[in-house]
């Protein structure tokens, strides 16, 4: 969270770090009272308390990105690689649409949309394995935050700082490649799980 903050007090605000610990606090109690297997209807409901719990921009942006990819995996309890590439591809269509953002305009869609092409990538070549592709989405994601710090933004607060924005990456796409970390630590936990049982 202070990391986040930090990036975001170089070139926005900076409350993009409490902003994100606010909204998953919400999350965490909203979904602990909803309980439920379905993982469309769980990311449904972490769109929404993200939304209602952050204002400004990374409030409708991050609810979206989780709404919209809960949209595409309802009434699942489970999912496979396919599942992976409609939520990431649902995702990044819909915070485009929202924010008007394009790839090289310094956001979270610079992480979001590398992601959604390493997972179609391994879908194509056949990989079912979900703690590979997600090391493969992670590693894309990470390329695409690199990215970042050679970018001028062009949406979002840290469009008024212009060049001065070089050399910082965006603490959006920061922040989506912490969730997708958690995304792969998660999966990783699963697996390890499965083995010694
Ligand atoms: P705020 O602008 O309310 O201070 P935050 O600091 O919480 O928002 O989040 C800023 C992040 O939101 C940016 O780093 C960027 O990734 C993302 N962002 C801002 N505006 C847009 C937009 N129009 N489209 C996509 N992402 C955006
Ligand atoms: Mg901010």
């Amino acid at each position: 969270m202070d990391y986040l903050t930090e990036l975001d007090s170089q070139l926005g605000d900076g409350d993009h770090g409490r902003n994100l610990d606010r909204g998953f606090s919400e999350v965490r109690r909203a979904l602990l009272n909803a309980g439920g297997t379905d993982i469309g209807e769980i990311l449904e409901l972490t769109g929404a308390s993200l939304v209602s719990s952050i204002g400004g921009a990374s409030g409708p942006i991050f609810g979206t990105a989780f709404s919209s990819a809960g949209h595409a995996v309802k009434g699942k309890s489970k999912v496979g690689m396919a599942d992976v590439v409609a939520m990431l591809e649902a995702a990044e269509t819909a915070v485009g649409s929202l924010g008007g953002a394009k790839v090289g305009d310094k956001t979270l869609l610079d992480s979001l949309h590398p992601a959604a092409v390493a997972a179609r990538r391994r879908l194509q070549e056949g990989d079912s394995d979900l703690v590979g592709a997600f090391e493969y989405i992670v590693g894309a994601a990470n390329s695409g935050l690199e990215t970042t710090k050679g970018l001028v933004a062009k949406k979002g607060r840290a469009m008024y700082l212009g060049d001065r924005g070089l050399g910082t990456p965006d603490v959006g796409a920061t922040s989506l490649c912490i969730m997708l970390e958690s995304a792969l630590d998660f999966l990783r936990r699963l697996d390890a799980g499965k083995g010694s049982a």
